[in-house]
């Protein structure tokens, strides 16, 4: 590629909402620019990356011998209806309505279409088991769509699903992603852990999520320091004996900013008490209405609506903070002293929640608007949810063996036994060896394959920029010809290795770009793109034969001797 007919995107100042260096790097090496909240176009950079990420993912799936298909994002809300997931998506599903005002959704996930397909196909035990899988735009309309692709509303995901007659043979293909998955994130140079995490949103049997370790990460993964023990924190928490588990602590700070004053005098108004208090909200559903996850979500606002747990409880019990108490009663409209048990449909507080929350940085703010102006976690610094949980850092292994340390992850991958909800709700059936029908009993596996771009910049960059790992890389090879325009040796030689290079079948980028593009800025681009290999032609080092060599890792430059640079890079 010759940069100068090549869209260099660089840039060197990011919006304020860029607030994790990912998300930052990506901006400023011209990889994603954003349309709409959570909304992003992936430009020639960033697509070159997310291509060879996609690449890894199917090479491997197809290796473990699933099969790739290609199901539709647009989906008829009849089929999620007949799953009885409709309702439960919540806002977190885009509707959709065609000219024939037939409603339809934009798939957040397929479990109903591939069901569907299996209903349709799959008629016998001998054509099981069978994995399908698919890589493939999702949208997910999120709660609080923010750090780039991260965590985007439209995203890439690989979706995979297995159908089985037998729990063990459904096990076994388990097993099989879960080593498929480790080859991936392996060849994706990700330092990643496999950790246990919670089923009970699906109703399945097991689940490993792949945590890619960074600060910037939304999870918390808790880890034995005597065992191969790791666990997302909820699951750590579930697994943990009662005698054994902390009291979670919680303590509200108030950030030293002038809009902390208006909290202050927000706290003033309505008389909350300033020290420390955990008080119990109950809040009472209408029958079968009540989800423990959403209650969650007003509370802390860390929780992603798909996250709710599918417990159907007439009752939910949460702990409260100070500042979940204020966020409550901004939501549910209470004034001081009337925050009893909150008889309000869950719906309604979730409804409500949501567009307080979409009021947040909309100028808020200025005296008598605090209600609607509140941005937790800007104004008042939350406790951070791993305080909240009561299993803390130091707490003994739930198996005995060793310590608990706590670190935080991006979820990058989510395997999961699904069991025979989909296909008996679907009516998914296969003939078994004594010609009996039989519901499939299922696996999912998902992959965050945009997400991963993101997640590996967390882990691979310096105060240059990106450092890609090898496989990821947009481009292996950067070529910069300095001064070319006063020297032709200069650019024949880079021309010359360029062409080389490429015939062998590495990705270069020569910039060619003219002299109104300093040294400097090339150096600084090809440093910022997170090149591995940086060529340097020049004629200097032309007069001794050789060309600079520097290594995006590396602190040094090298001198090679020209006529053995494209040996020594193979
Ligand atoms: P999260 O906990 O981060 O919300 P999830 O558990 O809801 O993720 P899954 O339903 O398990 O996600 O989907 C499979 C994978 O898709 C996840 O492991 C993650 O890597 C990716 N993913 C999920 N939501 C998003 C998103 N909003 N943006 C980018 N990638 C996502
Ligand atoms: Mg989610
Ligand atoms: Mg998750
Ligand atoms: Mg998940």
């Amino acid at each position: 590629m010759r940069a100068s007919r090549y869209l260099i995107a660089t840039v060197k100042e990011t919006p304020a909402d860029a607030v994790i260096v990912s998300h930052r790097l990506m901006l400023r090496a011209g990889m994603i620019r954003k349309l709409a909240s959570g909304l992003y176009t992936w430009l020639p950079t960033g697509l070159r990356v997310l291509r060879k990420v996609e690449r890894i993912v199917r090479e491997e799936m197809d290796r473990a011998g699933a099969q790739e298909v290609f199901m539709p994002c647009v989906q008829p809300a009849e089929l999620w209806q007949e799953s009885g997931r409709y309702d439960d998506m919540g806002p977190l599903m885009l509707h959709l309505q065609d000219r024939h005002e037939r409603d339809f959704v934009f798939g957040p996930t397929h479990e109903e279409v591939i069901t569907d397909i299996a209903r349709n196909e799959l008629t016998s035990y001998k054509q099981l088991p069978v994995n399908f899988y698919q890589i493939q735009t999702k949208f997910r309309d999120e709660f609080r769509p923010r750090f780039g692709v991260m965590r985007a509303r439209e995203f890439i995901m690989k979706d995979a699903y297995s159908f089985h007659l037998t729990a063990d043979s459904l096990q076994e293909e388990y097993d099989n992603m879960y080593r498929t998955y480790c080859r991936i994130f392996d060849r994706l140079g990700l330092d990643y852990r496999p950790v246990l995490a919670d089923s009970g949103a699906m109703g399945g049997a097991a689940s490993h999520e792949f945590q890619v370790l960074a600060d910037s990460g939304e999870d918390y993964i808790a880890f034995s320091d005597g065992s191969d023990f790791a666990a997302n924190i909820e699951m750590a928490e579930a697994v943990m004996p009662a005698g054994e588990r902390a009291a979670p602590s919680e303590e509200l700070r108030l950030v030293d900013t002038p809009e902390a004053k208006t909290i202050a005098q927000l706290v003033e108004q309505f008389d909350l008490p300033i020290e420390k208090t955990i008080k119990t909200l109950v809040v009472e559903a209408e029958e079968g209405q009540t989800e423990s996850g959403l209650v969650a979500l007003l509370v802390r606002g860390d929780h992603e609506l798909n996250e709710v747990k599918a417990e159907k409880l007439p009752q939910v019990k949460v702990p409260l903070t100070m500042a979940s108490e204020a966020r409550i009663r901004a939501v549910i409209g209470a004034g001081p002293g009337s925050l009893g048990p909150v008889k309000l449909p869950i719906p309604v507080i979730i409804d409500r929640a949501v567009s307080l929350m979409s009021d947040f940085g909309a100028g808020a703010n200025e005296d008598d608007k605090h209600w609607f102006g509140i941005n937790w976690g800007r104004d008042v610094e939350l406790p951070e949810v791993a305080d909240l949980r009561s299993v803390q850092a130091g707490d003994p292994s739930p198996d005995g063996q060793g310590t608990l340390q706590i670190k935080k992850g991006i979820e990058v991958g989510h395997v999961f036994q699904l069991g025979r909800k989909y296909a008996e709700a679907l009516g998914a059936r296969v003939l078994d060896e004594n010609g009996r029908e039989q519901a499939m009993t299922m696996g999912c596996y998902g992959i965050g394959v945009s997400r991963i771009v993101a997640a590996a910049i967390e882990q691979n960059h310096d105060d240059n920029g990106i450092i890609w790992p090898e496989a990821m890389a947009p481009f292996q090879v950067g070529i910069v010809p300095l001064n070319a325009h006063k020297s032709p040796e200069v650019m024949a030689t880079a021309e010359r290795l360029y062409s080389e290079l490429t015939d062998l079948g590495y990705e270069v980028l020569l910039d060619d770009r003219d002299k109104k593009t300093s040294p400097g800025v090339k150096f600084a681009d090809m440093e910022l793109l997170g090149i591995p290999h940086r060529l340097v032609v020049s004629d200097r080092s032309l007069q001794n034969d050789q060309i600079e060599y520097k290594y995006r890792r590396a602190a040094d430059r090298e001198e090679w001797p020209l006529a053995d640079t494209v040996a020594r890079l193979g």
